[in-house]
């Protein structure tokens, strides 16, 4: 059996995982993004009636907590509060993605939810995250002392290993893997 080496693993290629893995390899880390499905963003393709409305222009990046619904609305504070409608909207019009506003500020593709994954992909072909599709988790480990990094086994008869939290900016190019 081989094991690749990752900084890090994202498992499940849906918008939040392929948002993660694009913005961690961009930042210098090694990632692999894994998902049991032979698709990525299977939600993301009929969400919004098959246009997905990707956000939504009217929330308040001062206190997005106020839009979250959930029995800790602060939990979502900082994540929504560094990356607002408005990051995600320059992000959109970077891809050349057209888009409309319909109510209330809600923002929508005017073509297709498909140019959102493409956009996604992109983001995480810029990030040279790699992918493994279909591809799912068999089983999560720590390596024993001294090593003490995860293991994590998957489907496709593979394992890899993430190496311990480092300095994202320490990458080093000659890690195996793939
Ligand atoms: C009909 C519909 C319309 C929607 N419309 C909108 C909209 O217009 N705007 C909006 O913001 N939101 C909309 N949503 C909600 C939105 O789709 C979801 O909030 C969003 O797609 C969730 O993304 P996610 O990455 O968190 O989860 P998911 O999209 O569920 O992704 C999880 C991924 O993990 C994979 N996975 C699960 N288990 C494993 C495993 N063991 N091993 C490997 N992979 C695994 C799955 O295959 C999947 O790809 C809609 C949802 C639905 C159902």
């Amino acid at each position: 059996m081989s094991a690749a080496v990752f900084d890090a693993v994202v498992i499940g290629a849906g918008a939040a995982g392929l948002f993660c893995a694009a913005q961690a390899g961009q930042r210098g880390l090694k990632v692999l993004l894994i998902d049991h499905s032979a698709q990525v963003a299977e939600k993301v393709r009929i969400s919004g009636g098959g246009r997905c409305n990707f956000t939504n222009r009217w929330l308040d990046a001062r206190a997005p907590q106020q839009h979250f619904v959930g029995a800790n609305p602060a939990f979502a504070r900082s994540a929504l509060a560094r990356f607002t409608p408005q990051d995600f909207i320059a992000l959109v019009e970077r891809h050349g993605i057209a888009y409309h506003e319909k109510h209330k500020g809600q923002l929508f593709c005017d073509r297709s939810a498909e140019d959102i994954i493409a956009m996604l992909l992109a983001e995480c072909e810029a990030g040279a995250v790699t992918r493994w599709q279909p591809c799912a988790v068999k089983n999560m480990a720590f390596l024993p002392e001294p090593q003490r990094e995860p293991v994590v086994e998957c489907y496709r008869k593979m394992s890899f290993k993430a190496a311990a939290p480092r300095r994202a900016s320490a990458r080093a190019a000659s890690r195996g893997g793939g």
